[in-house]
């Protein structure tokens, strides 16, 4: 194995920026490429604002926050990933797209290099099965924020070897993260049980059974979490879990599966949660 100096993220978004901070901070280059030149820049502005938080918390100096930054290129250029050591894809949870931009990447990334996608729930298998490098490739499935959450969960798929998945874990580690090995089956451990709670308590706010406040409010003090499934959403963003519901509904075939028709409808009026101002809350 050769050592990973640089790892390449593709998709600047909320987790594609959370996982570019987390290897920079952990001394690696970072090559951070999105389709959309203005969501590298935002990306990157996101990733200067929660340094800046840390710097002000005094859990990090002014020098260190710009050498972090200094770690990390934007680019609107999948064509720079040539030189990524490790790539780790976090594009819109759509299989299509996915499988459009993993034939790209295994085209121009050096033979290898290790290709990961941080998807909540489709097939690592699937995926792998378009590249030409399928025991190069796993699931690595990050949590948001990812500078806050500790876990990381590996998927091997099918055609997945030993010394990939032992390679992403001690990629895993070094970015300061807990791993757990999940099967490749749809929506893995966490969002196989997470976003079924919550696709259920959109229910039961269509149903009337009580306000977004009053139901997250019963999870929160009732179940000990730290923020109620509604409040969630709209963190994940509501289009991610519509999609993770569609791949359980139609991977596991089970009707208890079925999306929410509110879970829709919200998503078809482009209140996606916190990242388009409006969910299930309003954000300013
Ligand atoms: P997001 O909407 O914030 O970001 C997605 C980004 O992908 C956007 O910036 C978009 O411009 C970019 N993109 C789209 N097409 C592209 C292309 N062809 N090339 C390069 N970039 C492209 O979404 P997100 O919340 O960051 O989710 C990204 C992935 O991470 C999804 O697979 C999602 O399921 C997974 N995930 C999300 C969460 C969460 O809580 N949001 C948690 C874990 C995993």
């Amino acid at each position: 194995m050769s050592e990973i100096k640089t790892v390449g993220v593709i998709g600047a978004g909320q987790m594609g920026a959370g996982i570019a901070q987390v290897a920079a901070q952990a001394g690696l280059r970072v090559i951070l490429n999105d389709v959309d030149e203005r969501a590298v820049e935002r990306g990157v502005t996101k990733i200067q604002a929660g340094l800046e938080k840390l710097v002000q918390k005094g859990a990090l100096t002014a020098a260190t926050q710009a050498e972090i930054l200094g770690r990390i290129t934007g680019s609107g250029k999948m064509a720079s990933l040539s030189e990524a050591d490790f790539v780790i894809e976090a594009v819109s949870e759509n299989e299509g797209l996915k499988k459009k931009i993993f034939a790209e990447v295994d085209g121009l990334a050096k033979e290898h290099v290790i290709l990961a996608s941080n998807t909540s729930s489709i097939s690592i298998t699937r995926l792998a099965a378009g590249t030409r490098r399928p025991e190069r490739f796993i699931g690595m499935h990050f949590m948001n924020p990812v500078p806050v959450m500790k876990l990381v969960e590996l998927i091997p798929g099918l055609q997945t070897s030993e010394i990939t998945l032992q390679e992403t874990r001690t990629l895993a580690e070094k970015l300061g993260k807990v791993t757990v090995k999940s099967d490749d089956q749809p929506g893995f451990i966490v969002n196989r049980i997470l976003v079924p709670m919550i696709n259920e308590a959109v229910f039961a706010l269509g149903e009337d059974l009580g306000t977004p406040e009053d139901i997250d409010q019963a999870m929160k003090l009732g179940t000990n979490q730290p923020m109620g499934p509604l409040q969630l959403a709209d963190f994940i963003g509501l289009d991610t879990c519509l999609a993770i519901m569609e791949v359980l509904h139609e991977g596991l075939g089970d009707d208890k599966y079925r999306p929410a028709p509110l879970l829709r409808r919200y998503v078809d009026a482009g209140w996606l949660g916190k990242k388009t101002g409006r969910g299930f809350y309003r954000y300013g």
